[in-house]
């Protein structure tokens, strides 16, 4: 019997989270969805095990150590190992109402605290399964917004879109993203930084000009690129985009 790969996808109780956690399981693959909110992650867990998919669930708050922690070691029980973490949780305050200069320190540490410091030790924690696996894959879930090249072009079409603090969080995920994957590249685990897109969610409103279903596919691909992949790259459906 193959054994199935084991994905755990953080902030996945809704929006391109959720999408993921149901493309990857039904791909076949075992997946963790993970929430901060212990009952509304369960019943997102519920609503794809209704699916017929093998789904399971994980309470993992970013902003709380112990909590990582917690579920890291409920994993290693669990399993033993893991072989994707999607990076998917993420926030953003004050969204463009605000320019660099109004930008509160508050909403900087705030955004810094999820969209970095929680991906990262959420990494830290997880990386000790991920490098018992035999092939270990880790999606950040970035943004184009955090693309510097993108921000410092005003010919790009994403140059008047300034959310600061979030903006900057994004940027500091791909310099992440760059630096472990120069200390993973002769292991057998690759890390790789994605745009899902401007997606219909929460997050990306109701105006946004792409579904659910096709903000989660970036994810997916990544998740399960073959051993002669990529490591330490940026993409959005496909193609690389700039740093
Ligand atoms: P949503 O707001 O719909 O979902 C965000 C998810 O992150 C929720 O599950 C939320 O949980 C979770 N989350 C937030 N803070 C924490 C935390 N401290 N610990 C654990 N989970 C947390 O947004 P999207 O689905 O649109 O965003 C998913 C990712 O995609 C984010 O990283 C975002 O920055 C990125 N992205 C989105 C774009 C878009 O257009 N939508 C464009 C570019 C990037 P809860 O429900 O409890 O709040």
């Amino acid at each position: 019997k193959v054994e199935r790969k084991l994905a755990l996808v953080t902030g996945g109780n809704k929006g391109i989270g959720l999408e993921t956690a149901r493309q990857l399981a039904k791909g076949g693959v075992q997946v963790i969805l993970a929430s901060r909110d212990g009952a509304r992650g369960e019943a997102a867990a519920q609503v794809l095990v209704k699916e017929g998919l093998p789904v399971e669930h994980v309470q993992l708050d970013v902003n709380d150590s112990a909590s990582i922690q917690r579920a890291a070691s409920e994993i290693e029980g669990r399993h033993g190992r893991l072989d994707i973490l999607i990076n998917n949780a993420g926030t953003v305050l004050d969204a463009l109402d605000k320019p660099p200069s109004a930008q509160t320190l508050e909403t900087w540490r705030k955004t810094f605290d999820t969209n970095v410091f929680g991906l990262v030790e959420t990494t830290l924690a997880f990386l000790p399964l991920l490098k018992k696996s035999k092939a270990g894959r880790i999606v950040n879930v970035s943004s184009r917004l955090g693309s510097i090249n993108d921000q410092a072009d005003p010919t790009s079409p994403y140059y008047d879109f300034k959310v600061p603090a979030y903006n900057v969080s994004k940027a500091a995920v791909n310099a992440w993203t760059v630096q472990l994957a120069h200390e993973l590249r002769s292991t057998s685990v690759k890390v790789n930084s994605i745009h899902p897109g401007h997606v219909k969610t929460d997050m990306g409103g109701a105006s946004a000009p792409m579904e659910i279903v096709d903000g989660a596919k970036t994810s997916v691909e990544l998740a399960l690129i073959p051993a002669d992949g990529p490591n330490g790259g940026f993409f959005h459906l496909g193609e690389r985009l700039p740093w």
